[in-house]
């Protein structure tokens, strides 16, 4: 942490500071500047309260330095973690495309969409059993139905699936059929739900809050990691803003940030932020260039009468079309990359 003193403190407020930050076991290292002094503490193991100082005569700011998070952080992990589910691979130079509907509504809908999705190019199916649904009175997914059809999808296209999870109750089984348990924006925070999917075995794709900072969301994750489960997948999927043309407003800016602070592979969703499916690829392509790992989509081959999420999902074609974009982006991505 850094303090910064106003302009007018006097010898005696910083010889004050100083004293309180050696009090609590600190070292004080003040730092005189051209107008103000400014005060470091050192030899902290974790990060240090502001509150401690923000009072003090004379005090005008009191900036952290040390991160809030740890096993998130490339501080202590410098080298990209990599998520390997089957033959896929997820982090680092892998561009990794999850595609399918927002919720399986039937054996013969997932089988026909998960077809459309491999012939494209995609890696792994997306499809909710357990859906949060803003309605009660809108459809609430096929439960464990639902887990047995993405467990036959599995089986005859040879695609992992990941699957969302809403609550503990529902965890065991849940991860019994899924490859890549999803954790939604809606239950970021729920920590009981962390914890037990810091238990999991599977690889866990934690999506942002609709209203998280960075800090929030990798604190998240954390609680994940400290559970002792390494393999987390972050994802971006919009964030709630004052805008009307879209659902959320997909924060771009956030990746070149986590990609500094974490280690972590991260996943744009441009179907939740978006909320229309003309907007899906061209935000899929700017994903992928800021240096995204991956994209998760909707798709549905009837949009219209799908039962969630009909306006936002892609025609097959349309994902065809964005396989194609996005492995050519990436590829420009990396050649540049490798320039470096
Ligand atoms: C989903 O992916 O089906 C979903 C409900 O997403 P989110 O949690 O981002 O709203
Ligand atoms: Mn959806």
């Amino acid at each position: 942490m850094l303090i910064v003193m106003d302009k007018k403190a006097t010898a005696e407020q910083i010889a004050k500071v100083v004293q309180t930050i050696e009090a609590r076991g600190f070292t004080a290292r003040p730092i005189p500047g051209g107008d103000r002094v400014s005060i470091g503490i050192l030899n902290n193991e974790g990060p240090v309260d502001p509150a401690h100082f923000l009072g003090l005569a004379g005090v005008k700011e009191a900036i952290p330095v040390t991160r809030p998070y740890k096993l998130v952080s490339r501080e202590v992990q410098p080298q990209d973690t990599v998520i390997r589910v089957g033959k896929v691979f997820i982090g680092q130079g892998h561009l990794t495309l999850m595609a399918g509907p927002c919720a399986i509504e039937s054996e013969a809908q997932a089988l026909t969409i998960a077809e459309k999705v491999k012939l494209a190019g995609g890696h792994i199916f997306r499809g909710g059993a357990f859906k949060p649904r803003t309605s009660p009175y809108t459809f609430q997914g096929l439960g464990l139905e639902g887990l047995k059809i993405l467990a036959k999808v599995r089986k005859t296209y040879d695609l992992p699936v990941v699957t969302e999870v809403m609550d503990n109750e529902t965890f065991d089984q849940v991860e019994q059929y899924a490859d890549i348990v999803q954790i939604g924006t809606r239950n970021m925070q729920n920590f009981s739900l962390l914890k037990r999917a810091g238990q999991s075995q599977r690889p866990i794709m934690l999506k942002r809050g609709m209203a998280a900072t960075l800090d929030e969301w990798l604190m998240a994750a954390e609680y994940i990691m400290a559970g002792g489960n390494p393999n987390v997948i972050l994802c971006e999927r919009g964030v709630r803003t004052f805008v009307r043309h879209s659902r959320n407003t997909l924060d771009l800016s956030v990746v070149p940030v986590v990609l500094k602070e974490s280690h972590l592979p991260i996943i744009i969703d441009p179907s939740h932020a978006a909320g229309v499916r003309d907007q899906v690829i061209p935000l899929s392509r700017a994903a992928i260039a800021v240096g995204a790992h991956g994209l998760i989509v909707e798709v549905h081959h009837e949009p219209d009468n799908a039962l969630s999420d009909g306006a936002q999902s892609l025609y097959p074609a349309q994902f065809a079309r964005l396989c194609d974009y996005a492995q050519r982006v990436h590829a420009l991505i990396r050649e540049q990359e490798e320039e470096k």
